[in-house]
C-alpha cells in the first residue's frame, strides 16, 4: 500500500462545486485585486478567530512581517522567538530589521517553554511571538503573564493552528495581533499562496492594511513606505468556500491522531503530548524516535511517505550564520530536528491507510 503525506484530492473532490462556482463568480465579476471576495472573507475569518478585524495578505510571512512593521519593530529591537519553528517566523524579524532571539521548547509538546522567556529578555525586547506549532495551542497563560509584566507585544505565528482552542479561547485571539498561512497545505489552504493577519484593535488594523498596500490609505495617498501584499479575490472566494467545513475537517484531523495514538506500540517511539485545556488541530503529528533515519527510511521502503520538521534548526541554517549562535547552544530544538517524524495527516485518509501507517510503525524494529 502506498500512503503519502499530504493529498488535497479527498477535500477537492468533495468541495469541487463550491471551488468550482468560486472561481466562476470572481471570473464574471472580472475583479480581481481588493474587491467583495476579500471582504466578506476577511469579515468571516475575523469572526471564526474571536477578533474584530483580519486584514487579507499575500502569504503568512507577509502577514506576520506586516504586523511588525504596524507596530513599529524594527532595527535595534529584539523579538523572542522560538527555537524550533519554520523559519518564516523568524524571517518575519529579520525583514524589519529586527533580530530574532531564539527560546527553547518544551521537548514534550514542541512549543515554546514559558519557563525559558524570561532569560531571553534584553531592554531591546519588544515582543514575543509563540507559534502554535504543529497545530497545538502554546501554553498561553503564563505568556501572556511575561508578556504584560515586562510590557511586551505577543504576536501570535498561527500558521499551523487554524482553529485550535486554548481553554475554550481561539488562538489567533490572545495577543495584540497574529498571522496566519493559507499556503495549500495548511489546515486552510488556498489554491495557491495567501494568508492574513487579525487583531482587534481598529489603530493596528488600519495600519496593518496600509502596510500591505504601499502603505496608502487612500488611493495614490502614502503615509508609510509600505509593501504590496493583498489577498487577490480568487484565493479569497476559495477560502470562502472551504472555511465553513475547517472545523469538521479538524476533527477528522482529531479522529486520524486518535487512532494513530491509540495504535502506535514501539517502544522506540514517543507520541506526542497533548497539554490539558487544548483542543490541537494537527496540521503535523509529529512522533519522536532515537533511530528516526532508519524509521524514515523503513517506512519509506514500504510505501509510506513521511516528513522532518524541521531537520535543520534555524541557528544552524545558513543564512543565519551572522548571529553567530553555536552548534549547541540550543539543544532542545537541536534533539528534536535529530529525532522529530511526521506520519501522513490530512483530510480524507482512509482506515485502511491509517492503520497501514500504524502496523509499519510497530513493525519497526530498529
Ligand atoms: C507556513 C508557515 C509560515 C509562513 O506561511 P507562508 O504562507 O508559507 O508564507 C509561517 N510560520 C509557520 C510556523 C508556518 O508553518
Amino acid at each position: 500500500m502506498r500512503v503519502p503525506f499530504v493529498s488535497f484530492i479527498p477535500m477537492e473532490t468533495e468541495l469541487d462545486s463550491d471551488l468550482r462556482s468560486a472561481f466562476e463568480r470572481v471570473y464574471t465579476a472580472s475583479w480581481y485585486i481588493e474587491g467583495k471576495e476579500d471582504a466578506s472573507f476577511e469579515k468571516a475569518f475575523a469572526q471564526y478567530c474571536g477578533t474584530k478585524y483580519c486584514i487579507g495578505c499575500g502569504n503568512g510571512l507577509d502577514a506576520l512581517m506586516l504586523i511588525l512593521k504596524a507596530l513599529d519593530i524594527g532595527a535595534g529591537d529584539e523579538v523572542i522567538v522560538p527555537s524550533n519553528t519554520y523559519i518564516a517566523t523568524a524571517l518575519a524579524v529579520t525583514y524589519v530589521g529586527a533580530t530574532p532571539v531564539f527560546a527553547e521548547p518544551d521537548i514534550r509538546t514542541f512549543n515554546i517553554d514559558p519557563s525559558k522567556i524570561e532569560e531571553k529578555i534584553t531592554p531591546k525586547t519588544k515582543a514575543i511571538m509563540p507559534v502554535h506549532l504543529y497545530g497545538q495551542p502554546c501554553d498561553m497563560d503564563p505568556i501572556m503573564d511575561i508578556a504584560r509584566s515586562h510590557g511586551l507585544y505577543i504576536v501570535e505565528d498561527c500558521a499551523q493552528a487554524h482553529g485550535a482552542t486554548y481553554k475554550g479561547q481561539k488562538v489567533g485571539s490572545f495577543g495584540i495581533a497574529a498571522g496566519f498561512s493559507f499556503y495549500p497545505g495548511k489546515n486552510l489552504g488556498a489554491l495557491g499562496d495567501a494568508g492574513a493577519a487579525v487583531t482587534s484593535d481598529k489603530k493596528l488594523a488600519d495600519r496593518i492594511r496600509a502596510m500591505g498596500n504601499y502603505g496608502s490609505d487612500y488611493k495614490y495617498h502614502h503615509i508609510y513606505k509600505g509593501n504590496n501584499s493583498r489577498l487577490d479575490e480568487f484565493q479569497a472566494a476559495f477560502l470562502s468556500a472551504k472555511l465553513p467545513h475547517l472545523d469538521r475537517m479538524n476533527e477528522e484531523r482529531r479522529r486520524i491522531a486518535s487512532l494513530y495514538t491509540a495504535g502506535i506500540r514501539n517502544p522506540l517511539v514517543e507520541l506526542p503530548y497533548v497539554m490539558d485545556g487544548v483542543v490541537p488541530v494537527w496540521h503535523i503529528f509529529g512522533i519522536r524516535c532515537s533511530k528516526r533515519d532508519a524509521l524514515e527510511k523503513y517506512l519509506t521502503d514500504n510505501g509510506v511517505t513521511v516528513n522532518k520538521h524541521y531537520p535543520i534548526p534555524m541557528h544552524m541554517q545558513e543564512c543565519y550564520r551572522d548571529l553567530e549562535i553555536p552548534e549547541g547552544a540550543l539543544p532542545i530544538a537541536e534533539e528534536i530536528s535529530r529525532t522529530e517524524l511526521s506520519l501522513p495527516m490530512y483530510y480524507g485518509m482512509t482506515d485502511a491507510q491509517i492503520k497501514y501507517v500504524i502496523d509499519q510503525i510497530n513493525s519497526f524494529k530498529g
